[in-house]
């Protein structure tokens, strides 16, 4: 892994485990959360929103990016950390399930290009998968090799191999390992630490130097069950749905959990507290209370619910930002409490009493509380 190096601290042999991730760029303690960048940018937060919440890195997918404002664009801006303006660790991801995700929208009309919209999934062969740009219809391509040497031209510490966009095919098994292989090959040749994205399940093929392995959210209890591969590199987790998803995954052994359900959430009205979601938008107009009495963060300290509920009802951008905010110093402390349960040797006990409570309290406010969904 060059100067990238991954420490793993009594290692268990299953289970939540605690490390330290030491990249040129900085440290990383882990179990650890990353904020994900969509479209260069983690929702409407600020970098140094980011910074300030002390989020230890971050993940930027170059599925939009490369399409707008292009590779050139962001190398002329000083790579990905130069256009984001992110000096600390950051993981390229290679925007594969985005591409996957085209493969239900509808074939454009015979005869007419398409026009962009959210794009559609073509093709996918041995090769390359194929589909068309959601700015302007035109034709993009997702190769194995591709994608890894583009995260590496931009400069990320970490990358990610690409998955094919229909893994569950005929040919789906084939494909993985091939692309896994691929990918693998064009990480070594340039000296990119690559994690190496698994269906699921553990091959062998390419992952002799992969600098550690990748699963989806969806499928983190399959990789706990059939085995993470047998050694001691690091566990990434992708697509994380909110801090229950984020301490079933430290849970099977992650290392590192990176999604954007902050973000998603805070733009529906959606908060995260201690008692589960809380849906601000059906808030009491009166309701003068914050979000979560004991947050320390800079939206609990000033915006009551009810004010929360009007910047939603005005359609005013800084009701997803506060609520993003919230919910990302949320996620952080989790993560922060995670690693401290896990060096007292209290993990299960303690995730059992928070999701008992999360839920439990969910469920009895929605009976009693219309603001809690
Ligand atoms: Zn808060």
């Amino acid at each position: 892994m060059g100067a990238t190096r991954f420490l793993l601290h009594a290692p268990p042999a299953a289970g939540p485990r605690l490390g330290l991730l030491e990249t040129p760029r900085g440290r990383v303690q882990t179990p650890a959360y990353l904020p994900h960048a969509a479209r260069g940018a983690v929702g409407s937060l600020r970098v140094s929103d980011l910074q300030e919440l002390q989020a230890q890195a971050l993940s930027v997918s170059l599925y939009a990016l490369q399409q707008r404002p292009g590779a050139a664009a962001i190398e002329a801006l000083g790579g990905l950390h130069g256009f984001v303006g992110w000096s600390g660790p950051l993981l390229a991801d290679p925007g594969d399930r985005e591409v996957a995700a085209l493969a239900g929208e509808p074939a454009p009309t015979p005869g007419r290009r398409a026009r962009g919209g959210q794009g559609r999934l073509l093709r996918c062969d041995a090769a390359e998968a194929r589909y068309t740009s959601f700015i302007d219809g035109s034709l993009q391509r997702l190769s194995p090799e591709a994608a890894v040497l583009l995260q590496w031209r931009l400069g990320a510490d970490l990358g990610r191999s690409p998955l094919p966009p229909r893994p569950r095919s005929r040919a789906g098994a084939g494909l993985v390992a091939s692309w896994l292989f691929r990918a693998a090959e064009a990480a070594a040749s340039v000296g990119l630490p690559l994690f190496a994205t698994l269906p699921g399940s553990w091959e062998s093929a390419g992952l002799e130097s992969a600098a550690g392995f990748g699963v989806a959210c969806w499928q983190v209890q399959l990789a706990a069950d059939s085995g993470w591969p047998p050694d001691t590199r690091p566990r990434l987790v992708v697509g994380e749905n909110g801090p229950a998803d984020f301490l079933v995954a430290v849970a099977a052994g992650a290392d590192l959990v990176s999604g954007d359900s902050i973000i998603r959430a805070g733009a529906s009205g959606i908060a995260f507290i201690p008692g589960g979601l809380l849906d601000v938008r059906a808030a009491d107009p009166g309701d003068d209370r914050p979000l979560d009495p004991v947050c320390r963060c800079t939206t609990c300290q000033f915006a009551s619910r009810g004010y929360l509920r009007h910047l939603f009802a005005a359609d005013e951008m800084a009701g997803p930002t506060l609520l993003a905010y919230h919910n990302l110093h949320f996620l952080l402390a989790l993560e922060r409490a995670a690693r401290g349960w896990i060096e007292a040797g209290v993990f299960a006990a303690e995730m059992a009493l928070f999701l008992a409570q999360y839920r439990e309290s969910a469920s009895g406010m929605r009976r009693n509380d219309a603001g809690v969904v």
